[in-house]
């Protein structure tokens, strides 16, 4: 490795020089198959069978707090601020 980072480039050639530079050209078979892990899978969803929302699968509901059946996280319903009690 060159030691060029010890001081801040004073002319503009330097500054250029200092540059990153590709050595070879990326051919398209290349490219295309460092591209070919980059797409995206679409989350998937499972239908709660307690209250029907879309949910993801093997985690807990997040709107009726159910998982496996049975209620394992008390989700809050209608927190009405305005009840003067
Ligand atoms: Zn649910």
């Amino acid at each position: 490795m060159r030691q060029r980072r010890q001081s801040p480039p004073r002319r503009e050639e330097e500054l250029e020089e200092s540059m990153a530079v590709q050595q070879n050209r990326v051919t398209r078979s290349k490219r295309n198959m460092r591209r070919s892990h980059d797409s995206l899978t679409a989350v998937s969803s499972n239908e709660c069978p307690n209250c029907g929302e879309l949910k993801l699968p093997h985690h807990v509901c997040g709107s009726c707090g159910y998982y496996a059946g049975r209620e394992v996280v008390n989700v809050a319903q209608d927190l009405d601020l305005d009840d003067d009690s």
